[in-house]
Order: C-alpha cells, then structure tokens, then sequence
C-alpha cells in the first residue's frame, strides 16, 4: 500500500500553489485529484503587486499603473508607481506550478470523502479507488449559498480595429445605470486593439450569458466600437460571503483557497491571498492561517450587508476612489491599508445606513 506524502484535492490555483510553494522543492511524492479538465481551463487573475507576490513577477503578463473607477458621469484616476495592477493567467500558472522536483501524480477523478487511519488518510473516489496520505489539502468550495451575495461575471476576449484602446489604463469599474442592480464592466485592455471586457453583477442570483452578453455590446457600443472578434470568454461565481468550512479538526487537513477563507467577499479577489495564505502555511506548525485581519473582515461584513439590504448603484465605490489615492486605494484591496486609511474608507461611507449594518 503506497502512502503519499500528500493529497491535493483539487488543482485550481490553491491546489497547484501547494505543489509549487510547498512541495516544489524537494523529492516527495505527492498525489493530487482534479474532476475537471484543467487543461481547457484559461482565465486572467488581477492583484496589486504586494510584496508577497514579486516572486511570481517572471509571469505577469501585463501591468497597469493607471486604472480607473466611476460611471457615465465621473471617473476617477489612480496611479501607483511601486505597486501596479498585474494579471496572470491560469495556463501560466499552471506550467509554473507543475515545473517542480516532486513527483506529482494527477488523478483525474472526483474526491467522494476522506477518512483518517492511524496517521495518514484514506481517500476515497466517485469510481470506488482508494488511495492513502500524510496530508489532505482540500480546494472543494462551495460558491453559492441560499440568502447570500454572488458576484458572477461573463468577459470576452476581443480584437478591435488598430488604436481603439489606450492599454496604459485599466478600467477597474465602469458602473452602469441599472433597476435595482448593481453592475459594472472591467477592462483589460492588453495592447491597442486586444482587450478583456466583462460585465459584473453582485447579486443573490446568477444570469444567462445572454444578459452580460447585451451589456457588453452595450458598453463597446458607446465606445463607438460596433465591431470586434471573439478569441475566448471567460465567466465566474465568486462567493460573497466567507467560506463555513476554514478550519478544520485535524492537524493534517489544509483547508485551503476559498475553502479555506482566501477570498476577500466584498471585492471577490481571491487570487493574491490564497497565494499569500500557501507561503504562510509552508512556515506554520498550524493548519490554518488568517489572511484577512479582523478589522478587513469586520468592514467587509459590514459592507456586504450594507449591499444586500440597500440599492447601491456604484455610488460608495466612487465615492471611496474619490477620497482615496492610487496607493491608498490599492493597499485596502490588498488588506494592508493603515489605520488612516481605513478611517478615510469609513468616512466615505455612507453614514446612517452604515451605523444600521453595524448592529444588525
Ligand atoms: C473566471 C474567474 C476569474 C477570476 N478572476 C479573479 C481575479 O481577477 N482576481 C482574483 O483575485 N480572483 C479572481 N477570481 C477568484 C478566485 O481567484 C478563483 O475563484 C480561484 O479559482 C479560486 O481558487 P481555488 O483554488 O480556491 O478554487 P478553484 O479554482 O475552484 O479550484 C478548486 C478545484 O477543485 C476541483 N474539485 C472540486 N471538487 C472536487 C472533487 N470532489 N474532487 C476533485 N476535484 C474537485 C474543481 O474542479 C476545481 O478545479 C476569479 C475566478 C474566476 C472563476
């Protein structure tokens, strides 16, 4: 019976984090299962570039030190000189994380459950296998929840004509007026004439992507762009809420990515900190770190619940650039923001509705 120094359930960014961050580096034999093909998987990943991501630097594939926030009326411009905007995307993560030393096994198969024996752990597969390790790092998430906010997203991939787009500034959020919505569109503009567009909804409930389609052509059109190819699409759930499942009972189950509590809910970014939350735990003797410190999660709770029980059009989001610089700004989505900050983020919220979520 072979027992393997460690299992990797699931090889979405966390899990191939663990074999390149953790195991990458040494002999072990590590064993990991993935239900999907990853190899038709493709998307960007956006962060700031803090300092725990500069390691990874060699395969950014585009930084943008310009990006702005607003709406038909106002945009708001920031600019960071140290700390761009970066994307990378999952192919190349991938390769990255798979040029390791171990010996890394793929199962493509589904994990049905896991029990522990004596010291290591019994898996077992939807197709009856049963296979045995050290260690389990579980990425298995739950990305909808009854009652609760999704952000879910569809973007394409598009060629334009020549010099249509200005590929030094990025749009973070462009909000558009909708019933009872809160919407916007995210613009990646790689060159001048190769750019991702998405359209961003938080709501209870996720769309046809014939409804971000329309806003899409919407959105280009105005932009007098009335033609455009489709290369690829790329559409998401990201769970606004935190994940139930963070820590776990045993001291060798890693709950890890959005499973184990790397996602921001108010903003969906979860990329960054699910890295950040892998190096920490190569250098913890614990099963589980806290990315997020617990101020961020209070003012996220908060703000979630603002967002769920108010009609917010974008407003707070502007309002919040427009009091912020490009540094500020990108060390709250960071979760590094100064005190200072932080009261400025607070000061520009909206008061009455604020103080109501706060004891609700
Ligand atoms: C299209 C898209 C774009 C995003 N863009 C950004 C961004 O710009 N910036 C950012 O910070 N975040 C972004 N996110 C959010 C977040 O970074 C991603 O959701 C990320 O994929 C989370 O990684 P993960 O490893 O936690 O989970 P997942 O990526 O969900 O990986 C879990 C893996 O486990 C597999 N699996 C599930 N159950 C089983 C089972 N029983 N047995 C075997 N395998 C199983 C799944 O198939 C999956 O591949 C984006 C998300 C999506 C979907």
């Amino acid at each position: 019976m072979k027992i393997y120094k460690a299992a990797i359930i699931g090889l979405g960014p966390s899990g191939l984090a663990v074999n390149k961050i953790i195991y990458g580096n040494n002999v072990d034999e590590i064993i990991a299962f993935e239900n999907k093909d990853i190899n038709n998987r493709d998307n960007f990943f956006g962060f700031w570039l803090a300092d725990w991501m500069k390691p990874f630097e060699h395969i950014i594939e585009k930084k943008w030190f310009k990006w702005t926030i607003g709406n038909k009326k106002i945009k708001i411009t920031h600019t960071s000189r140290d700390k761009p905007y970066c994307v990378i995307s999952f192919k190349k993560w991938k390769k990255f994380c798979l040029e390791t030393k171990n010996k890394l096994k793929i199962k493509n198969k589904k994990v049905l459950k896991y029990t522990p024996l004596q010291n290591y752990f019994k898996i077992v597969t939807t197709d009856n296998n049963e296979y045995y390790a050290e260690k389990i790092y579980d990425s298995r998430s739950t990305k909808e929840k009854k009652g609760e906010l999704l952000q879910h997203f569809f973007g394409i991939n598009i060629t334009v004509p020549d010099n249509t787009f200005n590929d030094n500034k990025l749009t973070l959020m462009h909000f558009t007026k909708e019933k009872n919505l809160l919407h916007f569109m995210y613009i990646l503009p790689f060159s001048h004439n190769k750019a991702l567009v998405e359209s961003t909804v938080f709501s209870k409930e996720v769309f046809k992507n014939s409804w971000y389609r329309e806003k899409i052509k919407d959105y280009l059109k105005i932009k007098n762009i009335n033609t455009y190819k489709e290369s690829s699409v790329e559409q998401g759930v990201i769970p606004m809420f935190f994940a139930d499942e963070k820590n776990s009972p045993s001291l060798n189950i890693f709950n890890i990515g959005i499973r184990g509590g790397a996602c921001k809910p108010s903003t969906g970014y979860a990329f960054s900190f699910l890295i950040k939350q892998v190096q920490l735990l190569k250098n913890s003797k614990k099963n589980y770190v806290n990315i997020h410190k617990f101020l961020e999660r209070k003012m996220d709770k908060i703000f979630i619940s603002f967002l769920k029980n108010n009609n917010e059009d974008g407003q707070s989001f502007i309002k919040l650039a427009s009091n912020l610089n490009g540094n500020e700004f990108q060390s709250f989505m960071m979760g590094e923001s100064s005190i200072l900050t932080k009261l400025k983020i607070i000061k520009s919220m909206p008061k009455l509705q604020f103080i109501k979520e706060l004891f609700r």
